[in-house]
């Protein structure tokens, strides 16, 4: 049973919508790369996690604060007897090990995910005797990737590869029994109560509405729209949307990208772009409910 499910972060959301509209510098551009492709590995894990007894409770994406240091999880299983905690990898292509340091095949030294996970599951353990809610913890480094080798491992490490994951979780059904208690559930409620969202705001970079690329999206290619014609938006690859769908998803961008400012016909028609403000007017007070007259109404 999924108590927290997992979603995209805000900083991968805003992160896609910048680098559509603004020139990312190379940092900021390789952190898109590696949360979307860490996204994408995660769902890859949730698919397993599906197949796990119904009575079990899947916690993801939690973030902790104990004793002034923050730690996060990815995915946690709450069975009977133990939690388990996981680190999700969706690293590609060769990697090997050196003593405790990890290096990718071009010989770039990497963080070692197993000293990553170890200080989790102390800082879990220690939070979990804060709160005199004593469970056994197991914690696994899960390389969610087909294509990922790691040369020189040796074979007492908590790690999970892609050829073994389904014998993981077969061992896991049959040694922990499929209930769970109401001590279970307020295990994992406890939990969610701690859990932080901390902002992504400081660590994107600095854009202003005037410095964006305007224009409407595509939600099939990902470029931008062309055309407008008789309430039909049209992008070259050939997709045809509804204008009001199009716009109220562009509305979605703006507010994520632009929290503090008013929805208003001009700012979105500016937004926009390729339609008349009167369409723009149209499907905001469809959607939307206006607040105050004239310039300085706004919708909500
Ligand atoms: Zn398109």
């Amino acid at each position: 049973m999924i108590l927290k499910p997992r979603y995209e972060s805000l900083e991968l959301e805003l992160l896609k919508y910048l680098y559509k509209r603004m020139n990312l510098s190379e940092k900021d551009h390789l952190n898109y790369l590696n949360l979307n492709k860490g996204f994408i590995g995660e769902q890859h894990f949730d698919e397993w996690l599906h197949h796990l007894p119904d009575n079990w409770l899947i916690l993801n994406d939690l973030l902790f604060e104990f004793s002034h240091s923050h730690f996060q999880i990815d995915s946690m299983v709450i069975t009977n007897s133990t939690i388990y905690i996981f680190e999700v990898k969706n690293y590609d292509g060769d990697y090997y090990m050196e003593d405790d340091r990890w290096f990718s095949s071009s010989g770039s030294e990497i963080k070692n995910p197993i000293l990553q996970l170890k200080r989790t599951e102390t800082l879990l353990r220690k939070l979990l005797q804060d709160l005199q809610l004593n469970m056994p913890i197991k914690a696994h480094v899960i390389f969610i990737n087909p294509e990922f080798h790691l040369y020189h491992a040796p074979r007492n490490q908590p790690i999970i590869y892609p050829t073994q994951i389904q014998r993981f979780f077969n061992r896991m059904m049959t040694t922990a029994a499929s209930n769970t208690s109401s001590r279970h559930t307020q295990l994992a409620k406890k939990l969610i109560s701690l859990h932080i969202e901390e902002s992504p705001y400081t660590r994107i970079p600095e854009y202003t509405f005037e410095q964006l690329k305007k224009g409407v999206i595509c939600a099939r290619c990902g470029g931008f729209i062309g055309d407008f014609h008789k309430k039909l938006v049209i992008c070259k690859c050939g997709y045809k949307e509804n204008a009001s769908t199009a716009v109220l998803r562009s509305i979605k961008e703006y507010t994520t990208l632009f929290p503090n400012n008013k929805i208003n016909t001009n700012a979105i028609y500016e937004w926009c772009k390729i339609m008349p403000k009167r369409t723009i007017s149209r499907i905001l007070s469809q959607n939307f409910n206006i607040i105050g007259h004239g310039q300085s109404s706004y919708y909500i």
